[in-house]
């Protein structure tokens, strides 16, 4: 129509509007913003139409006559189709269709929490070109780093310290706190990967239940603090369960427990929803220490990156107990780390992927009778007793892998959230 429409507005007319194009798309090509000046260049170099034939197409365009437009118009309309979906696959391999880079005749790995997503397009791209440094110590890349984080959080770098993932910091903080004889206090159930450690170390844990609904019981975790109590874990929101404990409770909690006692309050999900952290209070609250990864959201479980928010002082203690302070993530990781804090496409998109396949999940579990609790999270706790056949059993059936129980004697079990196609396949497992 829109042809029909120039061819009638005469000949020239219409050598002139794809003169006109022609000058926009060589601008935008050359000038763009959005894109990096590598993208640029790799649009330049991998396009079909490299720009100096762009530009010989233009002035050529003002001598042809009608027949050789048509055949040079039929090249050029061809030669962008090829070129752009290059260069779409190129730069955004991850946006142009629901990525599952896994083995893919492997398992479906539903058992870690990871995010199938990542790593980052620009994360990626990042860690390859950390690799040439690498046979150096890069002094200075941490402290980049830790300033970058304080950005997104509000800190300065004095107070961040970084890990080979949280988890180390974790056995950090529990090592800190086991200086002094004690006990510690969690939640059951809730994460427990520190907890071994943490005992060996000399603190036994007190688990307070959660609640019936299966959320942080904050009050019975504070009536369970006792003098001796050098640290209290508190995941928000709680894995495995998924459920997440409003801002003001929080905050009261805090408030409540004894100075004298580390709270180490693990958000290593909170960026899924948006839930409430507690990072603000860090200046008002010594003993308050914040631990976050890269691992989840961000998509870098692998790359092995966290970190803890915390005031200088309890950060320089922290600090002592590394023999190398806050050398734990490799270069590589960091530089990661770094890229994928400036990708708020990918963060975005694996949000809203989340909450699509966690949807999915959702009616399968509805139609089948199952109980679950809603998750604030990138997995979803649900009650398997309903189901028929042996749940964890019937997925492995399927070569899918993941449905865990985190409580003695229970018929809850966790499964984590992968694509919508995966989450398809789970449902269509279930009910096979
Ligand atoms: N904290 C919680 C609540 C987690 O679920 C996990 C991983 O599953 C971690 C910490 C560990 O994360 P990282 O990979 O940063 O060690």
């Amino acid at each position: 129509m829109y042809f029909k429409l120039l061819w009638g507005t005469g000949f020239e007319n219409i050598k002139c509007n794809i003169f006109n194009l022609l000058n926009i798309i060589l601008i935008i090509s050359k000038n763009i913003h959005i894109f990096s000046k590598y993208y640029v260049q790799r649009f330049i170099r991998i396009s079909t139409i490299p720009y100096y034939k762009l530009l010989i197409f233009r002035e050529t365009l003002l001598h042809m006559n009608r027949r050789q437009l048509i055949k040079h118009s039929a090249l050029a309309v061809g030669a962008f189709a090829a070129a752009r979906e290059s260069f779409a696959r190129e730069i955004f391999p991850l946006y142009k269709e629901p990525i599952f880079r896994d083995n893919a005749a492997g398992p479906i790995k539903l058992s870690a929490n990871e995010n199938p997503h990542g790593p980052s397009p620009l994360a990626k791209k990042a860690m390859y070109d950390a690799i040439d440094a690498s046979n150096r110590y890069q002094w200075d890349i941490n402290v980049t780093l830790r300033e970058q984080i304080g950005k997104l959080t509000g800190h300065t770098k004095d107070q961040i310290i970084l890990g080979a993932g949280s988890s180390e910091l974790l056995g950090l903080v529990t090592l800190l706190a086991s200086q002094k004889k004690g006990s510690a206090v969690a939640a059951e159930p809730t994460f427990k990967l520190w907890m071994p450690a943490t005992r060996k170390m000399g603190l036994p844990i007190q688990l307070v239940p959660t609640t019936t609904a299966k959320e942080n019981d904050l009050p019975a975790m504070l009536a369970a603090i006792k003098p001796e109590t050098r640290l209290v874990y508190l995941c928000n929101p709680n894995n495995p369960t998924g459920t997440v404990s409003p801002a003001a409770e929080l905050e009261n909690f805090i408030k409540k427990v004894p100075a004298d006692c580390i709270i180490l309050l693990d958000e290593a999900y909170t960026d899924y929803y948006n839930s409430p952290s507690m990072a603000h209070l860090v200046n008002d609250f010594p003993n308050l220490v914040i631990a976050k990864t890269f691992s989840k959201v961000y998509g870098m479980a692998g790359a092995r990156l966290g970190y803890v928010i915390a005031q200088p002082n309890m950060v320089q203690q922290l600090m002592q107990l590394q023999a190398w302070a806050n050398a734990g993530p490799s270069y590589v990781s960091m530089q990661g780390g770094l890229a994928v804090m400036q990708d708020a496409q990918f963060i975005a998109l694996c949000k809203s992927e989340n909450i699509k396949a966690k949807e999915v999940f959702y009616k399968g579990l509805q139609q089948l009778g199952i109980p679950y609790i809603k998750s604030y999270t990138s997995f979803v706790y649900f009650d398997a007793a309903a189901y028929k056949k042996d749940f964890a059993a019937t997925l492995q059936s399927a070569n899918i892998i993941g449905a865990r129980s985190f409580e003695e004697k229970s018929t809850w079990l966790r499964l984590s959230i992968g694509t919508v196609a995966e989450m398809e396949k789970v449902v269509l497992a279930l009910n096979s």
